[in-house]
């Protein structure tokens, strides 16, 4: 097949921002499709459209909770970007973005540095290998403290971050960022929404402590990188290429995380943030290979970025388009996929017809006559896909290694306010939990009720506010059966809360959990054991 790629597999980046709420993960993704070229008006978040924020009521909430994914170009590299939701209800969402994409940006407040949803999303980021790089947002605020920002990363994630920029200022008198490794400073023009910038020389007086940091800066990369270690020793000078090309390396392996400085609304810093995504983060080709299963044989394959390979994907988002319908996102491991042909569902084991690809832009969204491998585009006409299934060629079915879905942690029973609806709840309950796999309904088989449960109490009520939206149904909500949702920790057991335990069950509190049998086979791994679930009935200890 002819090869009509329009970005090579190198220059293109399937990237997550990911962000405690409120840390300015939306607005910096509609900054950074605005100087991707796609949208042409900067609207504030919170009081206009937002680009990612598809559905009504993420804006009136002011929170994300989709996982679209928008497809950006940036000086010749294709940019896909896949949202990920910083509210802890949906870290699930979170789990099921990491999955598919190949590195990330972390955004912070650099008033209040990392904070604690920072710390979840980090750390599921760290259980995928995911490469990051931070960005110091919103400067411009009061309080904010860009060396207290990196050095929370230190302090509260462990991880090995390094300015590679200096801020010069701070609040209202952040004016730009001095590059540590060219040593220049891009100094803003306020007025020009952020489109402008004079790069000059290091103004004088920072020249001193600029020198500093990047003798630090190089320094720390030349720890995690062997190459870079010997000239370091040998007191010979690294040029910035290598500087640069070190950064890349140990980012890449997750033991460097770089970190840049900006605002976001302000419009500084986004481009040169865009410019590390493309410098610092992994191609499709710079990941480890997929891993995948023949289901008859049960023998592994790699699956490497490549198009002269069978076709091999994961679906990993099911969304409704209100005008076009089901959309199954999937990234594309191997092969390449055109529309209107035939894909084997091989978790279901069913065949399936591709009707259209459209990529989306925060703007529009194109037909593509087919997307190739490290690419991501929603396909319409998968009727039996959901999140996690795996998409392969008709002749090679593969399991590609899916995602985890936890159990629900709380559920309330549902009904409609005119019983003539139950019928129609029913079926947007249906609909509802294909998309969303940490979202089920079920029918309780005593009362008839109609149960829903899901990962918290947002949760849920995004939920029934969609039924009531997307399918005019009215429903009330009984009052929520919260289950435990906590880590065990050690303390926890010096405490006296963790009261026994037998053959790998625990009662903690007043329910029974499950916990892990660590290595030695003699004790137990408690800060291993998460209550994620709902306590499964037989482990609830009866009342008489
Ligand atoms: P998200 O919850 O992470 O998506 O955060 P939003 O992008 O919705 O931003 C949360 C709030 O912070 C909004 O009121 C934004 O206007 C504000 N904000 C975002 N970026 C900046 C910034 O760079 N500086 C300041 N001062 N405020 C910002």
């Amino acid at each position: 097949m002819a090869n009509t790629r329009e970005f090579p597999l190198e220059k293109t980046r399937n990237i997550g921002i990911m962000a405690h709420i409120d840390a300015g993960k939306t607005t910096l993704t509609e900054r950074i499709l605005y100087y991707t070229g796609k949208i042409h008006k900067i609207g504030e978040t919170h009081d206009g459209a937002s680009q990612m924020d598809w559905m009504a009521q993420e804006q009136e909430r002011g929170i994300t909770i989709t996982s679209a994914a928008t497809t950006a170009e940036w000086k010749n590299n294709r940019i896909n970007i896949i949202d990920t939701p910083g509210h802890v209800d949906f870290t699930i969402e979170v789990e099921r973005s990491l999955r598919v994409l190949d590195g990330a940006i972390a955004v912070l407040d650099a008033q209040a540095g990392v904070e604690p949803q920072t710390e979840t999303v980090w750390r599921q980021a760290s259980t995928y290998d995911v490469p990051r790089i931070v960005f110091v947002n919103k400067m411009d605020k009061l309080g904010a403290d860009f060396d207290f920002s990196v050095d929370s990363i230190g302090d509260r994630l462990q991880a090995n971050a390094h300015a590679i920029q200096m801020p010069i200022g701070a609040e209202d008198d952040f004016e730009g960022v001095i590059d540590l490794i060219e040593m220049k400073a891009d100094l803003y023009d306020e007025d020009a929404l952020g489109t402008e910038w004079d790069t000059v020389d290091v103004p004088e007086e920072y020249l001193a402590e600029a020198q500093k940091r990047r003798d630090a800066l190089v320094e720390a990369v030349a720890e995690s990188d062997d190459a870079l270690m010997e000239k370091y020793l040998n007191g010979e000078e690294i040029s910035k290429d290598e500087l640069k090309a070190g950064i890349r390396r140990a980012t890449l392996t997750n033991d460097f995380f770089p970190v840049l400085a900006g605002s976001a609304y302000k419009n500084k810093g986004v481009q040169m943030l865009m410019d590390a995504v493309v410098d610092y983060l992994p191609s499709p080709v710079d990941v480890k290979p997929y891993t995948a299963t023949d289901p008859e044989t049960g023998e592994e394959e790699d699956l490497v970025a490549g198009d002269d390979k069978d076709f091999a994907a994961l679906a990993f988002k099911v969304a409704t388009d209100p005008y076009v319908g089901r959309l199954t996102f999937i990234r594309v491991y191997t092969g390449t996929l055109e529309s209107g042909s035939y894909v084997l569902n091989a978790t279901k084991d069913k065949r399936e017809r591709v009707g259209r690809l459209l990529q989306m832009h925060s703007n529009q969204q194109n037909e593509i006559p087919e997307v190739f491998s490290g690419d991501i585009a929603a396909a319409i006409g998968l009727k039996n896909t959901t999140t996690g299934d795996s998409l392969t060629a008709v002749d090679h079915p593969l399991h590609l290694e899916s995602m985890v879905f936890p159990d629900p942690v709380i559920q309330v029973a549902v009904e409609p306010k005119t019983k003539a609806d139950q019928d129609k709840m029913n079926n947007a309950l249906q609909k509802l939990s294909e998309e969303d796999p940490s979202f089920r309904a079920e029918t309780n088989p005593e009362t008839g009720e109609t149960l829903i449960s899901g990962m918290g109490e947002l949760h849920l009520d995004i939920i029934v506010d969609r039924m009531r939206r997307e399918f005019k149904v009215d429903a009330t909500v009984g009052a929520p059966q919260v289950a435990y949702r906590e880590t065990i920790t050690k303390s926890a057991q010096v405490e006296g809360r963790f009261i026994r335990q037998s053959g790998g069950k625990g009662q903690y509190g007043d329910v029974w959990i499950e916990f892990t049998p660590n290595e030695t086979g003699k004790g137990y791994e408690f800060e291993d054991a998460i209550v994620g679930g709902v306590v499964p009935r037989e482990y609830i200890p009866s009342v008489d």
